[in-house]
Formats: structure tokens, C-alpha cells, sequence
């Protein structure tokens, strides 16, 4: 079996690599790495997004038809894998769930009125599942959505809204059917965020991501908002849900970590501690180990939507192996820089180029995103060794 990539895949690697060394300078690397490092709306990083844009990868896997370029999910994956090494804010989810979703799900007017704005970076979406009483059991949600004549009335609240307070449309779960079974009353809006009604407030993660709450008060939308068929949602969400985590389990920040931790070893500052404490040899070498398998599992899963598959366990196996071994890296970074490990990751002379404290304080909530982790397992035993529910 050949594990190397293609020369064809090699070349593409460099492509990516040179567009970040022009377009993520100083600036929006500071930025990034002060907002948090994903989903922010600093300046630069927001310029950055308009020169993803230009370039249209925006619209990477999506048809030429509307703008995009028909790449590979693996050709996506190796790109948003080498922005996580470089600190690089990800192609966001309006590009890699929504769209593919509106594609598979939505009617044909639905694609030519969504997908051109999206591949032209001027329509960003935020997604709205979340609640405070519907999290892991998202089929229990409750914001309603009601049909009065041509429009649906939209009202309730959702928690965790990463995006809401920049981009510019939800995509939005709602109860349409209180009388059906909880995943067959669900359905699947797309609601302009400067509607009348809505209120964003920011709830601030430990990690310095900023994420809202978003309260709906008699919010009146037109019907062609809503996507695809009305109760239909729930598989909606599902299919967004399956593209969302191709692309979670991203080992491009743990591989950098791993990078700069063997180049600290090896330098004259960092040397003092393996010959202080020689189990971190060890400590390194699995990391190296387990760093080379995340990588390998995700190639598999992106090879599987490329190949026709959807890739239900293996998704899932990618997003909780990469997402623990992201917790796992920056535990060893602490324990091998001590004290220094605490450094904010914008202080000046910051080791491992501030990724250690940063992946620190973002590994934990990566479990949640997604899905999180336990349920994960459940889908990795369910779907994909049939085990009883
Ligand atoms: C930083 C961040 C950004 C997010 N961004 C978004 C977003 O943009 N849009 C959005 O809609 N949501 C978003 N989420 C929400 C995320 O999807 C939910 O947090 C997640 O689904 C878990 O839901 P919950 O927080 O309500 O936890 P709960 O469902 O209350 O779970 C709490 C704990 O119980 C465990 N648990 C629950 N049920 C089970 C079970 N059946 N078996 C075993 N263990 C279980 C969980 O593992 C967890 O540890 C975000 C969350 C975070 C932290």
C-alpha cells in the first residue's frame, strides 16, 4: 500500500504554502493567534478571508457552475491541515458544511441565490443548533418557527453561535411540527443576522474564542428561506454535521506543536531538559508515533468522501483521536517548558511560537465541536460495528 502523497498533491502543498507566505504575514499571524486562532474578526484575518476569496478557494469542492473550482474533500483537507500548522484561520463552515449541504438538500434557485455569495466570501454563516437545554440531544431543540401566510415567525434562543457577531446569515435548526416525533418536527432556515428581532450577546470561551448567544423575538422571514422541504431538517443538520467532521480532526496544529517541541529539545535553550528528565524521549517518541497516525486517519476519511463514501465511523474515529491527542501534545508542552509554557502566546519570546498555551487552552472545547467526543464513540460503535443502540 502506498501512503506517500502524489507529486500532483505535493505540488498542491506548496501552492497553499506559498499563498500563505503572501497573504499571512506578522500581522495576521499576532491576530490570530490573540483572537484565538479560529473564527475571529480581527482586521487582518478578516482580510485574509477576502484573499482565500479572490483566490476562490472559498469554493474549493463546489461546482464550477457557481463559481468554484471542483477540488478534492482531500485536496480541502490538505489545505485547511497546512493553515492549522501555520496558525491560519480555517475555510469556514459556510464553505465546507453549508454549502455542500445547500447543494445536496437545497432547490435549484436555492443554489443559484447561495452559492455564488458564499464561493465570493459575502455571505458567511453562523450555525444555529445549539441551546441551552439541546446540546448533545440537538433533536430536543425548541426554537419555533411558525407559518403565518407566506412568511414563518421565528422564536427562541440559541446558545454557542460562534461567527454570529460578523457573519452575515444563520443557518438555523427550528421546531416546525410540536406534534411530530422530535426529529421529524425539525426544519433548516437561512435568516440574514441584521433581521429585525434578533439580539446577539458574546459568551467568551477560556480558550479567547468569542462565541454568542442569539435570541429570536418574532423574527418574520419569506419562504424561500426555508431549505429544502419543511420537517426535513433533521437530515439536514445530519449532513452538515458529517461534512463538518472531515474537517475537525485537522492535525496541523498538533504538528507543529510536535515541531517546535523537537526543535526546542535540540536547541541550546531547551536541551537542559532531556538530559534532566530522559523519560521525555520517550514522551516525544510517541507523540511523533501518534501525531503520524491522526494524520493517517484523517487522509482515510477524506479519501472516503472523494470515493463516494460517507464516512460515518471513520469521521468520527479521525475527530476523537486528533481532538484528545491535541489535549495529550499540549500537556507534554507544559511539562516541558514548565513555567515558560504559560507565556500568553502574544508575549514576545513566547516559546514553540506561542502554540503551546494557545492549543492548550483550545483543546478542551475542540472535544466539543462537532458533536462531542463520547457521542462520537457511540457512532464509531454503532455505525460502524453495528454494536445495539
Ligand atoms: C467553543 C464552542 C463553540 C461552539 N460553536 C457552536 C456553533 O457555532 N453552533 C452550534 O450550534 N453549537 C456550537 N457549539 C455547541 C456544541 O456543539 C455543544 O457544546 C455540544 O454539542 C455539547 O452540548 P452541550 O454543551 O449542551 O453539552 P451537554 O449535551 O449538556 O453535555 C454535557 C456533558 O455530558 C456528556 N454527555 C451528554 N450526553 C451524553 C451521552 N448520551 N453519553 C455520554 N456522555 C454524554 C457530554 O460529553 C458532555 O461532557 C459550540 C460549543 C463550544 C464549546
Amino acid at each position: 500500500m502506498e501512503f506517500e502523497l502524489s507529486k500532483d498533491h505535493l505540488n498542491w502543498i506548496d501552492e497553499v504554502r506559498s499563498f500563505l507566505k503572501d497573504n499571512f504575514g506578522a500581522q495576521a499571524q499576532a491576530q490570530a493567534l490573540e483572537a484565538g486562532r479560529e473564527w475571529n474578526d480581527k482586521p487582518a484575518v478578516r482580510e485574509f478571508r477576502s484573499a482565500l476569496a479572490r483566490k476562490g478557494w472559498l469554493g474549493l469542492t463546489l461546482p464550477r457552475a457557481y463559481g468554484g473550482m471542483e477540488r478534492s474533500t482531500f485536496d480541502q483537507f490538505l489545505l485547511m491541515d497546512e493553515f492549522a500548522y501555520w496558525g491560519a484561520p480555517s475555510i469556514d463552515l459556510s464553505s465546507s458544511a453549508v454549502a455542500p449541504t445547500i447543494l445536496r438538500h437545497g432547490n435549484p434557485e436555492q443554489h443559484k441565490k447561495w452559492l455564488p455569495p458564499i464561493i465570493e466570501g459575502k455571505v458567511e454563516f453562523a450555525i444555529g443548533y445549539s441551546e441551552p437545554d439541546a446540546g448533545t440531544d440537538l433533536a430536543s431543540l425548541r426554537t419555533r418557527a411558525e407559518r403565518r401566510g407566506k412568511q414563518w415567525v421565528i422564536n427562541g434562543e440559541k446558545i454557542w453561535n460562534t461567527g454570529a457577531e460578523y457573519c452575515t446569515h444563520e443557518w438555523l435548526a427550528c421546531r416546525t411540527d410540536l406534534q411530530a416525533p422530535k426529529h421529524r418536527g425539525i426544519s433548516v432556515f437561512i435568516v440574514a443576522l441584521n433581521e429585525p428581532g434578533i439580539s446577539i450577546e458574546p459568551l467568551w470561551t477560556w480558550g479567547g474564542l468569542r462565541t454568542n448567544k442569539v435570541r429570536f423575538q418574532d423574527v418574520c422571514i419569506g419562504e424561500e428561506n426555508l431549505v429544502g422541504e419543511v420537517n426535513e431538517g433533521w437530515r439536514y443538520v445530519s449532513t452538515a454535521l458529517d461534512f463538518e467532521r472531515v474537517t475537525v480532526g485537522l492535525t496541523g496544529a498538533v504538528r507543529r506543536l510536535k515541531d517546535e517541541l523537537v526543535a526546542y529539545i535540540n536547541s541550546e535553550k531547551g536541551a537542559h531538559t532531556v538530559q534532566e528528565r530522559p523519560e521525555l524521549r520517550h514522551t516525544i517518541g510517541q507523540l511523533v508515533v501518534d501525531t503520524e497516525v491522526a494524520r493517517l486517519l484523517n487522509y482515510r476519511a477524506a479519501w472516503m468522501v472523494d470515493a463516494g463514501t460517507v464516512p460515518y465511523a471513520e469521521a468520527s474515529m479521525t475527530k476523537v483521536y486528533t481532538t484528545e491527542l491535541n489535549a495529550r501534545a499540549a500537556d507534554i508542552a507544559m511539562q516541558v517548558l514548565g513555567p515558560l509554557g504559560r507565556m500568553d502566546p502574544t508575549d514576545p519570546g513566547v516559546p514553540l511560537s506561542g502554540f503551546a498555551q494557545s492549543l492548550y487552552r483550545a483543546a478542551p472545547y475542540l472535544r466539543f465541536g462537532g458533536g462531542n467526543n463520547e457521542i462520537q464513540r457511540d457512532i464509531i460503535a454503532q455505525r460502524g460495528f453495528a454494536l445495539p443502540r
